[in-house]
């Protein structure tokens, strides 16, 4: 018992400094992701765009794609993703907000009492907790970040390295939305260079023995295109795992306590049920705010801003629920629970 808190202890004091270093190396990691991207782009547009059929249809689309990747990573980087004491976010007035479809204005903020959404979807204020860690009152779904020291509304995980793609910053409420279409962005272009490059790929490496007649020197070309192949797949399998939480109504965190919960609850022979769980159609609108009541599909489209559905004090319930079935009081974890997993 002794022996085990000892290693526990040194796996915290490691974890404490690789929280450190991270923390310092972040905004160089932004730097390089910054380069990367822009490296792809350049790379894309020299080489390949030039080889493509249908310019007129492939290059506006390519270009779409490239502005959507620039933008959600700029967006996930700079919004901040919603941390208790930040003030109630606004609906923006700039050119990069969006406009809803229908001209009902401005998202009414969630407080006060049970409403429903133009969803049908019961919509019930949080319940509070407070936090160990800077005795704040918190609402449920809000955990402590230990890198930032602070509470962050619907907390999801804190994103020093995202494999090559730092984001130095947590994903919460205000950017979660941003990282999965950026992750979604990036694959989708990494696919698109994989595809449509492979025979300069060849080229460059001097198989075909074609001449090099492009701005961007061979060994820069083959390198992107390696590392294209490997992100592609890399945050591929990441963006799946995310989807796949959203699809269930939960974050990353929820997604590992819950399968600590529905544990507990089947050795009583109970089934636990999440209540943030509307069936997977409307928890992927209510994530991304779309669809009927929300914003128009377009916003997926173009790289524009948009408020989530709630400010994070407020939360669509499962038809029946007020809270999740199957968990008994003192149940819960908390964060530092979660720590030892
Ligand atoms: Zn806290
Ligand atoms: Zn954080």
């Amino acid at each position: 018992m002794i022996c085990s808190r000892r290693v526990f202890r040194c796996f915290k004091t490691l974890e404490r400094w690789g929280n450190i270093v991270t923390g310092a190396a972040g905004p160089y990691f932004v730097g390089l992701a910054v380069v990367l991207i822009s490296m792809g782009t350049i790379c894309f547009f020299d080489v390949i765009a030039p080889t493509l059929s249908f310019p007129f249809l492939t290059i506006p689309i390519c270009i779409l794609i490239a502005l959507n990747l620039f933008m959600h990573y700029f967006y996930v980087v700079t919004v901040k993703p919603g941390f208790l004491e930040d003030p109630p976010r606004e609906h923006g007035s700039s050119i990069f907000w969006a406009k809803k479809g229908n001209r009902k204005g401005k998202q009414k903020s969630l407080t006060g009492g049970v409403r429903w959404s133009s969803r049908g979807v019961k919509v019930t204020p949080a319940s509070y907790t407070k936090c160990s860690k800077c005795a704040k009152l918190r609402p449920e779904r809000a955990h402590h970040c230990r890198i930032c020291n602070k509470c962050v509304l619907k907390y999801d995980h804190h994103c020093p390295v995202n494999v090559f793609a730092g984001i130095n910053q947590c994903v919460g409420l205000h950017n979660e939305r941003h990282f999965i279409l950026f992750m979604a962005y990036l694959v989708l272009a990494t696919f698109c260079l994989c595809v449509s490059g492979y025979t300069r790929f060849f080229d460059s490496l001097g198989v075909t023995y074609q001449i090099w007649e492009h701005h961007v020197p061979e060994i820069m070309f083959a390198m992107i295109y390696i590392l294209s192949i490997v992100l592609c797949f890399a945050v591929g399998v990441m963006l799946a795992y995310h989807l796949y939480g959203i699809s269930w109504g939960e974050t990353s965190v929820e997604g590992q306590d819950h399968e600590e919960y529905r544990r507990k609850a089947k050795e009583r022979n109970d089934k636990f049920v999440n209540s943030y769980d509307l069936g997977k159609k409307k928890n992927f609108e209510f994530f991304f705010n779309v669809g009927e009541g929300g914003y128009g599909i377009i916003t997926l489209f173009v790289p524009l801003r948009i408020n989530p559905y709630t400010d994070g004090f407020s939360w669509a319930r499962r038809e029946g629920y007020d809270s999740h079935h199957g968990i008994r009081q003192g149940e819960e974890l908390t964060d530092e629970e979660e720590a030892d997993v």
